[in-house]
């Protein structure tokens, strides 16, 4: 049999993938394999892929294209949205590549690598369904501060532009014990924030009502853990945005008051069309109900302009109701057809230089309301919890809990701690502060 020494991995995309390279690098890491961060010197490259945009998908695959007219040494395997999503014609496109795995699995990895080994010839995995013996416990985690967990796989809600229920399957939830274990796990090896990783994390719980425990229900359990500082979620879908929710988020210390609360457009029949199964009016309600509750929380979005037969007055909607809101952070993005949606099969037919214009408006008025915002926040105090040095060496960065980052003067044994840092300036993307915790800490750590 063939054997290999080391690996190389490469992410594309969200979260949820950047998770799943973590899950696929302890795996090999248990087997012995060593990672290495050099392409050039791995016997096994992974590229773990995204399909969400047609870019992404381009760029991987001239990527693992060029691969193909070196001197083929390294095994090289497809794992991701992509291996999903092209499961019918990567080895066509793709002749040199050794192995396919698709999202649902990823335990089988192992398995996988083995029998190319042996035999010599290509293997393929893509189930439609997620294998729920997912050995969460062994991710290799390059960040100690922060981590990602998963507690749901998969979208039931087919958006129509969208890939993910036909690459990462129906949604499974993950049990809350394993959940929780993981959770207790990682802070006592360290880790101050959890960010809670889910297709739609709002969902939680709803395909196995016999757990009892519902999203909410599992942030309070988690809440119990000593030592957890924050907690994250992402991504939500407003309809799953439930008064339970906000009533934890006001409630739970740890939770952090940030919400990603996608709207993606404006407009009534746009977002009938997107099939997002809620109004405007609807989402609105839905953001006078949090901000009432939670009268300091942040909101995130996303938006996709130039959606197939989007007008200008369409897109006007979408603009005014994004001034209105006020979003700390948005995602904006021109709309690209994916195959294998619904609105594949209608016409593009937003010209790209329209496209291209209308986001670059939203992009100018998010800018101009950001910079607003921080402006807002000048002489105001925030808790950070410092993640790393910057690039500059004698300073730190770190977010806020409404997920702000700031960067301001101190040492590296602050990493990892929450500090108090008053505000005294912004830059294009960051809040510039001085750390007002008391100066012991400075000195003694
Ligand atoms: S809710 Fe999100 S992940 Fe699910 S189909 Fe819609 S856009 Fe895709």
């Amino acid at each position: 049999m063939r054997q290999i020494k080391s690996f190389f991995i490469r992410t594309y995309g969200c979260q949820m993938n950047e998770l799943d390279s973590e899950i696929m690098v302890g795996q090999l890491e248990k087997r012995g394999l060593t990672r290495t961060r050099e392409e050039a010197e791995a016997d096994l490259l992974i590229f773990n892929t995204c399909s969400i945009r047609d870019l992404a998908e381009r760029k991987v695959m001239g990527k693992i294209g060029k691969l193909g007219r070196k001197d083929k040494r390294a095994l090289i395997g497809v794992t991701g949205c992509m291996a999903m999503a092209k499961k019918d014609t990567l080895f066509r496109k793709l002749p040199h590549i050794d192995f396919i795995i698709g999202t649902n699995n990823i335990s089988d990895l192992n398995n996988v690598l083995d029998e190319v080994l042996t035999t010599g010839k290509p293997s393929i995995r893509t189930d439609d369904v997620f294998e729920e013996n997912l050995d969460y416990l062994v991710a290799k985690r390059d960040d100690l501060i922060k981590a990602y967990v998963s507690i749901i796989r998969g979208c039931d809600k087919y958006c129509t532009y969208c890939v993910v229920p036909y690459t990462r399957g129906q949604e499974v939830s993950r049990p809350p014990e394993s959940i929780e274990e993981e959770c207790r796990r990682l802070v006592e090896q360290g880790y101050k924030e959890i960010t809670l990783l889910g297709q739609n994390v709002n969902s939680y719980g709803k395909d196995k009502p016999e757990w009892n425990c519902l999203f909410h229900d599992l942030l309070y359990r988690l809440d119990k853990i000593p030592g957890l500082e924050r907690v994250r979620f992402m991504t939500s879908h407003p309809v799953d945005i439930t008064l339970d929710l906000m009533k934890a988020i006001r409630d739970l210390p740890s939770l952090c008051e940030f919400v990603h609360f996608p709207l993606q457009a404006g407009s009534n029949r746009i977002l009938k069309k997107m099939h997002r199964i809620y109004t405007v009016e609807q989402y609105l309600e839905k953001v006078a109900q949090l901000r009432e509750i939670v009268p300091h929380v942040s909101l995130g979005t996303d938006i996709i302009v130039g959606f197939p037969t989007e007008t200008e007055e369409e897109f006007q909607q979408t603009y005014h109701w994004v001034k209105e809101i006020g979003y700390s952070v948005a995602f904006l993005f021109a709309y690209s057809a994916r195959k294998g949606t619904p609105a594949f099969r209608w016409k593009d037919d937003i010209p790209e230089d329209v496209k291209n214009d209308r986001l670059q408006r939203l992009l100018s008025l998010h800018d101009e309301m950001a910079t607003e915002e921080k402006k807002k926040m000048l002489d105001t105090e925030v808790e950070v919890l410092v993640e790393s040095k910057n690039r500059d060496e004698l300073q730190l960065k770190g977010r806020t809990r409404c997920w702000k980052k700031v960067i301001f003067t101190g040492g590296d044994h602050l990493i990892g701690t929450l500090q108090k840092v008053k505000v005294h300036g912004y830059s294009h993307q960051t809040l510039l502060g001085e750390l007002i915790t008391p100066k012991k800490l400075l000195v003694t750590g």
